[in-house]
């Protein structure tokens, strides 16, 4: 007998109706073969509406009512999923986190699971019993309702599977899978079968939303197989593993793309040791998040140019935060909006040559100017202008073979 946790998100219990077709889900794992677990989520928009009022009482509401207040949303859809599957002949019961318990560190709205108490939920699940165990949530030393961050319920599903020692652990969300690139951006984008923990991350990270990087995260650290489905059409979905033997031979598993990037340019700093850190110092202290850099060093070794890029929304205080910094002397600041960061991602390009050429020469082909680069092991990045970002993405598309 296998043991499988499903997790649905909003969307996915967004209505009555939608609740009562997730309870057919849970069925049919039910019926089939299983041990089964269920994590949910609040009804969607019911998290946002929460936050809402908290707002509405106090620009500055305490955190720890905070956490009460916007951990609530999932109460409800689990009382109500378990109450369909009763009403279905199934023997079920909600769970909040805090009867289990799921114990958490870290702060309030940001709390980390360090621990699930499994004791009655085995018991339970023995007896035949289908547990419906609100997501996003916890309680502190202090016996405090705590939350894990939003989008968080991907999380708990997670380390349930970790502490259960689950067979499998199966995302139900809006989309049927993990694509090679945004089907908005592009309409040939392909789902993918498998990717890897680190490409995902990367995915994740580099702006595809399906699911939340400290969650992929949280896989990658427990080695929890996760399967990304659709809970509105029945279609298989994508297996996020660590395990690389099932691959294929595909190099590039996706492409990715940012929106609202800008790109500072300090020309003619004078060179020392710590410049860079004096020129940083002040951002990170005003968690102005840099993202791309690349720092030049001119022929006379005495000055140096720095690029970075940061949100768009960043910019108006980075400008503001370097003009003011007295630790550093420089020539001119120049800044630039409106663009894009596109990346290609793989395994693949560990072992295979030949694949920055590729990139710039497709991107090249389309006349597209590339006006940072940045690469890791298994990402190339550039900075692009935004208006090219569909087109960029498309001839990278083809150029690795991802249709
Ligand atoms: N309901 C929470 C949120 O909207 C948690 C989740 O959706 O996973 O952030
Ligand atoms: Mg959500």
């Amino acid at each position: 007998m296998k043991t499988v946790v499903l997790k649905f998100g909003g969307t996915s219990v967004g209505s009555i109706d939608r609740i009562k077709k997730v309870c057919k889900i849970i069925a049919f794992y039910k019926k089939n073969r299983n041990r089964v677990v269920v994590v949910s989520s609040a009804m969607s928009g019911v998290t946002n509406e929460l936050v809402n009022k908290s707002k509405l009482i106090s620009n500055n509401f305490d955190r720890a009512e905070y956490d009460v207040l916007v951990s609530t949303g999932e109460q409800v859809s689990c009382a109500l999923i378990a109450g369909r599957l009763k009403h279905n002949g199934f023997k079920s019961r909600s769970w909040t986190s805090w009867q289990l318990p799921i114990l958490t560190d870290g702060p309030y709205s940001s709390a980390r699971i360090s621990s699930v108490g499994i004791k009655e939920l085995n018991k339970y699940i023995k007896s035949g019993g289908i547990p419906i165990i609100t997501g996003f949530q916890g309680i502190n030393n202090d016996f405090r309702i705590t939350t894990i961050g939003r989008s968080g319920s991907d999380a708990t599903a997670i380390m349930l599977a970790k502490f259960i020692k689950a067979d499998e652990c199966i995302i139900y969300t809006d989309v049927d899978g993990v694509y090679t690139t945004d089907p908005r951006q592009h309409n040939k984008a392909k789902k993918i079968k498998k990717i890897l923990y680190d490409e995902m991350l990367e995915m994740a990270s580099l702006g595809s939303k399906v699911m939340q990087p400290t969650s992929v995260q949280d896989a990658k650290l427990n080695k929890i197989d996760i399967k990304v489905k659709s809970s509105f059409v029945s279609k298989s979905g994508t297996l996020i593993t660590g395990s690389n033997k099932v691959f294929s031979n595909q190099i590039i598993t996706g492409i990715s793309s940012t929106k609202n990037d800008a790109k500072i340019t300090i020309v003619g700093v004078k060179d020392r040791p710590g410049v860079a850190a004096s020129i940083f110092r002040p951002l990170s202290k005003n968690l102005i998040n840099v993202d791309m850099v690349v720092q030049n060093i001119s022929q006379n070794g005495k000055e140096t140019d720095l690029t970075f890029t940061i949100k768009s929304e960043d910019l108006k205080k980075t400008e503001r935060l370097i003009k003011k910094n007295k630790s550093i002397s420089y020539k001119k600041l120049s800044f630039d909006k409106d663009l894009s960061k596109v990346s290609i991602i793989g395994v693949g390009m560990i072992t295979t040559p030949g694949i920055t050429y590729r990139m710039f020469q497709a991107l090249a082909s389309k006349k597209i100017n590339i006006l940072v680069i940045s690469t890791s092991e298994i990402k190339i990045s550039v900075l692009i202008s935004s208006k090219s970002v569909k087109k960029a993405i498309a001839v990278l598309h083809k150029e690795f073979k991802l249709e």
